[in-house]
């Protein structure tokens, strides 16, 4: 047996800046397997977004480039990354059609992610179709470039199981068509916010942005949740639900050091301003680099747009391909 390609597709949804829990939970997978496999791409998922924005077409247009800077600002190469937007695909949008009838209306109530998510906007049975049924466009973004590596931050495991489920539905009737998806998780699977709730979000209002100027991220910081009753220097202090030892944990690479200040934190004798500013000069030391690439790539918008409409060209041939050979299985090839 030959050695089996690895396909990679990732994406994000242009409804904000990307911050510091889309760079660990992802992004950082993305930049080191565009180097190791065979293949990867990178959607903009555009018409995703459009499904808890349909009022707000504006929002979801601009951020289009935004999230584009982001990547490229953080190593995304377009040499290596197929890099597109969804809505140009619309053999996407044919796929799903298909797919649909594979999933039936409990399962999608079912899923995890989409509950939380339907929680959190306040929908209820309100829920607009098209937001209720993402998992299984999501399902055809994956599958209509045949991949099967998806770096992924843990809210979104759900999302790939349902995919599993599509898939095998899909052989099972038409014959064998597409692989089993694999999901790859960064180290930190998911980033809190700098609040201290449990994920730093786009919309939650508590993310520290990958395009923040060192003046925003010290003022994030400095109003970052410690511990209550640390109120004196020398009071025994909490390190445990501590935003900033979390976020010093993760990115800060004196592991030794981290440990040292730990120690005296609970002992009692070390101030919150300490282990912040030290917290401060971490993040400006990852984020600075991104936001200068970031701010001079912005400077030349048309070259990004004509990155994304360069892979779009090949994203769609590869998509025309995968369509022809579902419609065959479908026996829908009529002429
Ligand atoms: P939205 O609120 O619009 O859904 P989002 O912040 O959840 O925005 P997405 O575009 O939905 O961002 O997610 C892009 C990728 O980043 C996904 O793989 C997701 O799992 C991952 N991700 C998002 N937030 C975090 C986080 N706090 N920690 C780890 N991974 C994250
Ligand atoms: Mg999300």
């Amino acid at each position: 047996m030959g050695k089996q390609q690895i396909t990679v597709l990732t994406g994000d949804r242009p409804t904000g800046k990307l911050h510091l829990g889309h760079f660990v939970g992802s992004i950082k997978n993305r930049v080191k397997l565009q180097n190791e496999a065979d293949c990867s791409f990178y959607m903009i998922a555009d018409v995703q977004a459009l499904t808890d924005n349909a009022n707000n077409p504006e929002k979801v247009r601009s951020n289009v480039l935004e999230v584009a800077l982001d990547n490229l600002a953080c190593g995304i190469d377009p040499n290596k990354t197929t890099m597109f937007i969804q809505s140009e695909i619309p053999e996407i949008a044919e796929l799903t059609v298909f797919f649909l009838n594979l999933v039936t209306l409990a399962r999608l109530k079912r899923n995890p992610t989409v509950k939380d998510e339907m929680k959190q906007k306040g929908y209820g049975e309100d829920v607009p179709a098209g937001f209720l049924v993402y998992p299984v466009s999501q399902a055809a973004d994956i599958l209509f470039c045949k991949s099967n590596l998806i770096p992924v931050g843990e809210d979104q495991l759900p999302v790939i199981e349902q995919v599993n489920e599509i898939v095998n539905d899909f052989n099972r009737i038409y014959g064998d068509t597409f692989e089993k998806v694999k999901h790859l998780v960064g180290d930190t699977p998911r980033l809190v916010g700098i609040d201290g709730g449990v994920k730093m979000g786009k919309s939650l209002n508590n993310a520290i942005y990958l395009s923040d100027s060192y003046e925003e991220i010290k003022k994030k910081v400095m109003n970052m949740y410690t511990d209550p009753k640390h109120i004196h220097v020398n009071d025994p202090g909490d390190v445990k639900n501590n935003v900033v030892f979390k976020y010093l944990d993760i990115f800060d690479d004196d592991k030794v050091e981290v440990a040292k200040l730990k120690e005296q934190y609970k002992k009692g004798g070390l101030g919150d301003v300490i282990i912040k500013k030290r917290l401060i000069e971490v993040l400006e030391n990852l984020v600075a680099p991104i936001r200068e690439k970031r701010e001079n790539l912005a400077k030349n918008p048309e070259a990004v747009m004509k990155i994304l409409e360069d892979g779009t060209v090949k994203a769609r041939r590869i998509a025309k391909e995968t369509m022809k050979e579902v419609k065959e299985k479908i026996k829908i090839n009529y002429f």
